[in-house]
């Protein structure tokens, strides 16, 4: 690949996202129809997304071509800065060398944009005037509502309603970028009614918010569905963030012994660590990768790899991944983020087979580190960046402990400006370590719809 794509142009980003299915010596598990459980065909998919997106989702090619359009919006705010954090580096007293790739200097405080850019592209060119989509904390919501806005698409918001109540600002954003925001579970949908049926007081969670969107999309003709995370060809788009580290790692000399992502759905991490993890896949060199969740919602370290559902009414297709049950909700005293019950099915596919490493963290031990990393470093993270921050800490402690040097390296994905009452939280002792009982897990997997292959 080396010859091909490198170096980057004279503006420094890539001309085309690189997808790691091209590498994998066993390929992933096919998403598979909720009714028939057969594997999915491109019409299934079709009422959903739009065609480009759909031969991303199965293509095995290595490289695919990032449209002129696409590149023209990145440009805005990529390439985004490699850091070395050397005063952090300082108050570790580490003989590790410690970089971070730093995705907050995006329009809307994250990676997020680097996937609702081409999302929102795609489908406007197959004549998609309306998006629907769930948000949890409100960094997916406002960064489709901002390519939305790009590019003359409207965008309706399904948002988990405890965050729709907490997180205000996230909200005014979105609809500053013109987008119809509803609180979700809502009264709009079969999918949103069934639940507040039951549960009239339901906080809400992403696999309802997802089901609602779903059926928002699947009833207008001019509307699709777009998904933040999770699926594959939000994994590609993000692959922007490590083909750029890999020229910027080159550019200081250096090379990561290890790698560290935060995962809800996947979708930075994978961004960050796939140019690596292909280049170890391909024989070139060897990287260790370690994916960090919260304990409170921790599918790749405690879920069961299977079929699941991607929402809670089952409306999605089935996706093989690490899950903790479509009817998980998680905790509403979990303030730390990545809070979806199911794993990308590709980040997914790389822990099973022993490619990547997973392990969490409770929100004292993440808000811990994003305030010692604030305090050396001068940017506040995002509470979900705050699990890849403690891990890249516990790591240069480890380089310490064994008096050996090792390059470290990161993915701050986003800033915690819009955050700070889970600061004010954490800093007034009202978090608590929680940690997700093993009996709940086992019930909610004990839903899971039985289909192996
Ligand atoms: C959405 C989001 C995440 C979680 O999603 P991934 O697909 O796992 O990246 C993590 N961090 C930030 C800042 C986010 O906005």
């Amino acid at each position: 690949m080396s010859q091909v794509k490198f170096p980057l142009p004279e503006d420094r980003i890539p001309t085309a996202w690189y997808n790691i299915q091209s590498d994998l010596p066993e390929a992933a598990a096919p998403a598979r129809h909720p009714a028939t459980h057969e594997p999915l065909g491109p019409d299934d998919l079709a009422p959903l997304f739009p065609m480009a997106l759909i031969m991303q989702e199965v293509s095995r090619e290595p490289w695919i071509e990032i449209p002129d359009e696409v590149r023209d919006a990145y440009r805005q705010w990529r390439p985004t800065p490699l850091y070395r954090a050397r005063q952090l580096e300082k108050a570790l007293d580490t003989p590790a060398r410690i970089y971070y790739k730093y995705e907050g200097v995006s329009p809307t405080g994250s990676h997020k944009p680097n996937t609702a850019v081409p999302q929102v592209y795609y489908n406007k060119a197959e004549g998609i005037t309306r998006l629907t989509t769930e948000t949890g904390a409100g960094q997916w919501g406002s960064s489709l509502a901002m390519a939305g806005a790009l590019m003359g698409v409207d965008v309706q918001v399904y948002m988990v309603k405890v965050s729709y109540d907490l997180k205000p600002y996230r909200r005014g954003m979105m609809e500053a970028f013109g987008a119809s925001v509803i609180p979700s579970p809502s009264e709009h949908t079969e999918a949103g009614r069934a639940i507040l049926a039951e549960h009239p007081d339901s906080p809400g969670s992403l696999g309802i918010a997802i089901s609602e969107a779903v059926e928002a999309a699947v009833q207008d003709p001019g509307a699709h569905y777009a998904l933040g995370s999770v699926l594959n060809h939000v994994m590609l788009h993000q692959s922007v963030i490590g083909l750029e580290a890999l020229e910027q790692m080159d550019l200081a000399g250096d090379y990561p012994d290890v790698i560290v992502g935060a995962t809800g759905g996947g979708s930075n991490f994978a961004g960050l660590t796939v140019p690596f993890i292909g280049r170890a896949l391909r024989g070139e060199q060897d990287v260790r990768v370690v994916a960090v969740e919260p304990a409170a919602c921790p599918s790749l370290t405690k879920g069961t790899f299977a079929y699941d559902y991607g929402d809670t009414a089952h409306l999605t297709p089935l996706l093989k991944m690490h899950t903790l049950g479509s009817t998980f909700v998680p905790p509403s005293i979990h303030a730390g983020g990545l809070r979806y019950h199911g794993m990308s099915p590709l980040v997914s596919h790389l822990h099973a087979t022993g490619v990547i490493e997973a392990t969490n963290y409770n929100q004292i031990e993440t808000f811990t580190a994003g305030i010692q990393f604030a305090e050396a470093e001068g940017i506040i993270p995002a509470p979900e960046a705050n699990h890849a921050v403690v891990g890249a800490i516990r790591e240069a402690l480890r380089a310490k402990e064994e008096g050996a040097p090792r390059t470290i390296l990161f993915n701050l994905c986003g800033h915690g400006h819009f955050d700070m009452q889970s600061y004010l939280d954490f800093m007034a002792g009202k978090l608590h370590a929680y940690e997700y009982p093993q009996s709940e897990i086992a019930m909610a997997l004990a839903g899971l719809p039985g289909v192996t292959g």
